[in-house]
């Protein structure tokens, strides 16, 4: 009789586990699932065309944001910075918007000459050397041509991939060569804003099937919340799964 009870006990213990391991294996799977469509679709939106981005750079340089043998002030402040962004990022100064064309001087890095920046900065007035591969004395960027950086007269601003753009007169702005011809074509929306943070996308960001606009961290965002449809117009922004 006890033994009955006892081996009934056991029974229902390992049915418990039985079934404890199934979900443990089902939740594997769908998470195995949903990592895997992460990947698919992340994947598709790096296929995205581009509105070109600004110059912007990495390396193991003054900072990782440009490649420059200069330091740049701000009428802000005295401090010499590696770039705008270093400044905004830094505590010594409250102003967090200095832009890159706000620069007044530069300080060399091989001569520690301090000068007034203009249209022939490329090079250190004292010492001759080369502060930056690319230079426009327009934007005041200072830095390398690995992205191949042009000012672009239409934008007013410098851009990256001059190899792989062409400047829309209808949208207004820089866009990626494989559009040319193939894109929806709306006065001046190159001044659209990112549909999902609603901030200016005119500087780099990453156009739909459907040419709404995302910057890449705002479509990366929305990949990874499971939103598979535009947010502006519903349609759906990945070809469907593959079974
Ligand atoms: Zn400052
Ligand atoms: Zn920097
Ligand atoms: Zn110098
Ligand atoms: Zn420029
Ligand atoms: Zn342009
Ligand atoms: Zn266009
Ligand atoms: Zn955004
Ligand atoms: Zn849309």
């Amino acid at each position: 009789m006890v033994e009955r009870v006892l081996r009934e006990r056991e029974e229902r213990e390992e049915f418990g586990r039985e079934i404890e391991r199934k979900e443990h294996e089902i939740r594997a799977e769908r998470a195995q699932k949903k990592r895997e469509r992460e990947a698919r679709e992340l994947e598709e939106a790096r296929g995205w065309p581009q509105q070109q981005e600004p110059v912007t750079g990495q390396s193991l340089w003054l900072c990782e944001h440009y490649q420059r043998h200069c330091r740049v002030r701000f009428p802000c402040c005295t401090n010499f910075y590696s770039c705008h962004r270093c400044h905004n990022n830094s505590k010594e100064c409250d102003n967090e918007e200095a832009k890159a064309s706000h620069a007044t001087h530069l300080k060399c890095s091989y001569c520690h000459h301090e000068q007034e920046i203009g249209e022939d900065s490329a090079k250190c007035r004292s010492c001759g050397a080369k502060v930056s591969a690319y230079f426009c004395g327009i934007c005041k960027h200072f830095t390398s041509i690995d992205k191949n950086p042009y000012h672009c007269e239409k934008c007013g601003i410098c851009r990256i991939h001059k190899d792989k753009s062409f400047h829309c007169d209808v949208c207004n702005v820089c866009l990626d060569k494989r559009l040319q011809g193939k894109h929806k074509c709306r006065p001046d929306s190159g001044h659209d804003e990112c549909c999902i943070c609603l901030e200016d996308a005119f500087s780099g960001c990453q156009i739909l099937p459907c040419s709404h606009k995302v910057h890449r961290e705002c479509a990366i965002a929305m990949i990874q919340n499971g939103i598979r449809t535009c947010p502006v117009c519903r349609h759906p922004l990945y070809s469907p799964a593959p079974e």
